[in-house]
């Protein structure tokens, strides 16, 4: 429970220095720096912390965790190949200068489009979710809370008792409980910051599997292999194997899509849409089907977009199959 001094002065001190530290950020980022940033001046690479990308995620962390894979930041630097990559989805050929570009007018439209409220605008940016409103969040801290996954600013929701509908989003749920906040009469005062800490402190962060950072998703892989390799040892010795199978079947598609991590496997493109609980939304799909003898393992098991879903079973091409077998060889 939340104690009656709050906001007590440290915080207020401490949130202070935040957003000292997020002035220094707009103002090193302004629309005309974004115009000019290099792949080295956006990219985070072998370990430089003075870019865009690694500013905005980890030195504002506490401006909003925004739990994204680098790719979602549209170039990435290739550790294996020493260079950039653009992703397929801001360069078709994956060229990073092609994708920078691009990606700097996106960010550009969006902070045009955060001042103006277009919600359509904002709702239509290329921009990765959670970057998009971590952005907007930062640029306009009295406007935008630092809350962005749907599913938790739902739960805060439904804790305060504020009414939602299915339909509603991110822009929506933030805006109601901005809407709550205000009034309140001893939170008329309170910076949206301030207003954010006093969600988490009163109600904790709720229970799900939002994080989906590397660690977690390491651990996720590793625990999910020892539960597969137990299942398989354990039906090689029973007589009745159909549950189990199906157990094991289960966890196998769920070790692809966490291994797959938001991006499809074979056009590289980040998955189409987000799920309620927050995971990316891909579908597992048999390399070889289990009917033409495909084994039932994680090295043939794949997680794909929608799209390359449909094209691996209508069209079946060898050079696709190719693809998916060397990212899930041993
Ligand atoms: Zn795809
Ligand atoms: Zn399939």
């Amino acid at each position: 429970m939340i104690a009656d001094n709050f906001p007590s002065e440290d915080l207020l001190e401490h949130l202070d220095d935040l957003l000292s530290l997020r002035n220094k950020f707009a103002y090193d980022y302004s629309v005309e720096t974004i115009k000019k940033l290099t792949l080295d001046e956006y990219c985070e690479h072998a370990g430089d912390k003075s870019n865009f990308c690694y500013r905005l995620e980890h030195e504002l962390e506490e401006m909003g965790h925004i739990n994204v894979y680098a790719a979602a930041f549209g170039v990435k630097y290739d550790k294996d190949i020493h260079a950039y990559r653009g992703m397929k989805k801001y360069s078709k050929t994956e060229d990073p200068d092609e994708a920078l570009a691009k990606i700097k007018k996106e960010i550009i439209a969006l902070i045009h489009a955060g001042a103006d409220e277009d919600y359509s605008a904002i709702r239509n940016s290329m921009i990765a979710p959670n970057i998009r409103y971590k952005i907007l969040a930062v640029y306009y801290p009295d406007r935008y809370i630092t809350v962005f996954a749907e599913w938790v600013l739902r739960y805060f929701c439904e804790k305060l008792d504020i009414p939602c509908e299915d339909s509603d989003d991110t822009l929506i749920l933030q805006d109601k409980l901005v809407m709550w906040k205000n009034q309140q009469k001893h939170m008329q005062d309170w910076s949206l910051l301030v207003f954010v800490k006093y969600l988490y402190l009163e109600f904790d962060r709720p229970e799900s599997g939002d994080d989906i950072s590397v660690d977690s998703h390491k651990k996720k892989l590793k625990t999910l292999k020892k539960e597969i390799d137990g299942l398989t040892e354990k039906i090689s010795k029973a007589s009745e194997k159909t549950v189990l199978t199906r157990q094991r079947d289960e966890k196998i598609r769920a070790y692809a899509l966490e291994r797959a991590h938001g991006v499809c496997q074979l056009c590289g493109n980040l998955a189409p849409f987000y799920k309620k609980n927050g995971e990316p939304y891909l579908e597992s799909h048999h390399i070889i089907p289990l009917a033409e003898n495909g084994s039932d393992s994680i090295y043939n098991v794949v997680g794909l977009c929608p799209n390359c879903h449909r094209k691996m079973h209508s069209l079946k091409l060898a050079e696709d199959i190719k693809i998916l077998k060397s990212k899930v060889a041993k």
